[in-house]
């Protein structure tokens, strides 16, 4: 009965989850084309220094090692949780104990892990609502953004204390001991006076209530911020390996200029009658795919917005908006346009209706941002790119702009100078 109950809730599991998989991916179809993906052996690399050592998240050794120890928590967990899982499809108890002496360890880490992560987690409730720190409070974040994040704490604590639960009981109720409970061996004498039946249910009900939480998070995690926790290692092993500063060149324009230059390239002749359906970005759908793999995994943690010189002195632009506007718009457009086609519109767009143009134009294109990110996400290029739908669609840069743009034309540089005039100052 229980093994007919557990497969029942991992298939339902399973089937929304891949629903919600599913829905993101139609969403990615949407999207146009990034720069290829090339130097695997730099991107695994990459991953383990950010992703799994997070190296960038220890510029605040406080906050940084606390959220480190979280996550290798979490790593360790994990094991534990695929046990369960396994249990409960198979009808064992402890199926990986074959292991040996490797089973100890990771039940040791696990049980030691549960422990600090419910501790941290107190602790990030109480910096999140009663310390006054300034990037977590953004007015780009709503009421709807802060409760989802204090209800992931909220989840994220109670499945720590359901697995507590599950070891302490384990050890009071269980005649033979299998793996290694450093913590919980300290903790279960206080509950020793529990009557050995109860202790049986506790055990019981914790490993249920346990499973359950995680079959919940997992499908309420695709709708919240924290799908990084799915969405981060993927997203850092896709990062950026050119320098931040490098800017991308627009595929459509390299091939006109080369079809300028030289005519008879193969490169020119092929598909150069293509229209161009769009330059930049105006909607969601004109970002590029890494562009919403950054939104997905943005943890709206504000680092980004903390160090950005226009967001510090006031202005507009609030990095982190940009990729919560990305993720909310395409949710909102995508549904339509899956259904009705590329020519859906709600006569909104993003570009405008929703990152206005003096956020667009605040940006000093510095880099900070994308270089503080610990997700290895890169906001710049994705604000040159709504730059690029303004300029080359819409004429629409800011009036200096403009006068530089009259000047390249004109005088081959940003000066008000002839070309001829160039060289006067050498007189
Ligand atoms: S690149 Fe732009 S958005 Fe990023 S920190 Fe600099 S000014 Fe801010
Ligand atoms: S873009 Fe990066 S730094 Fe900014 S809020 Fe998101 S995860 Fe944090």
């Amino acid at each position: 009965m229980k093994q007919i109950v557990f497969i029942s809730l991992l298939l339902i599991t399973i089937g929304v989850f891949s629903y919600s998989v599913w829905v993101l991916y139609s969403y990615f179809r949407l999207t146009r084309k990034a720069c290829p993906v090339k130097q695997t052996g730099k991107r695994i690399w990459m991953t383990l220094e950010y992703a799994i050592f997070q190296k960038s998240i220890f510029r605040n050794p406080v906050a940084g090692f606390m959220h480190a120890l979280v996550f290798w928590g979490f790593l360790v967990i994990l094991v534990g949780s695929i046990e369960v899982v396994i249990d409960g499809v198979a009808g064992l108890e402890k199926s990986l104990s074959f292991l040996g002496i490797i089973y100890d360890i990771l039940m040791a880490a696990g049980d030691i892990s549960a422990y600090f992560i419910a501790l941290f987690i107190i602790v990030f409730i109480i910096r999140r609502c009663c310390m006054n720190i300034k990037r977590l409070h953004g007015k780009e974040l709503s009421k709807k953004n802060h409760q989802d994040a204090y209800f992931a704490l909220a989840l994220i604590f109670t499945l720590m204390i359901t697995l507590i639960g599950m070891n302490v009981f384990y050890l009071l109720s269980q005649p033979e001991i299998l793996g290694v409970y450093p913590v919980s061996q300290m903790v279960a004498p206080m509950f020793a006076s529990v009557p050995e039946g109860t202790s049986l249910f506790l055990y019981e009900f914790n490993w249920w209530a346990h499973i359950v939480l995680i079959f919940f998070f997992a499908n309420i995690l695709p709708y919240s911020k924290h799908f990084h926790i799915f969405m981060s290692i993927p997203n850092v092993f896709l990062g950026r390996l050119e320098p931040l500063g490098k800017l991308y060149n627009m595929e459509c324009i390299t091939k006109e200029v080369k079809l300028m230059l030289n005519p008879e390239t193969a490169y020119a002749a092929a598909d150069s009658d293509q229209p161009v359906e769009r330059f930049g970005v105006l909607d969601a759908e004109d970002a590029n795919w890494k562009n919403y793999l950054d939104s997905l995994t943005c943890t709206q943690c504000g680092r980004c917005a903390s160090v950005c010189p226009a967001n510090l002195t006031g202005k507009e632009l609030s990095p982190r908006k940009l990729f919560i506007d990305l993720r909310k718009r395409m949710k909102e457009k995508g549904k339509h346009i899956v259904r009705q086609g590329k020519d859906y519109t709600d006569g909104k767009s993003l570009v405008g209706d929703i990152i206005t143009l003096p956020e667009i134009w605040a940006c000093t294109t510095c880099n900070a941002c994308a270089k503080e990110c610990p997700l290895s996400i890169n906001h710049p290029s994705f604000i040159i790119d709504m730059r690029r739908y303004l300029v080359m669609e819409k004429s629409a840069a800011p009036a200096e702009l403009n006068g530089i743009f009259a000047n390249i034309e004109n005088n081959g540089a940003p000066w008000q100078y002839s070309k001829d005039d160039r060289l006067k100052w050498t007189e």
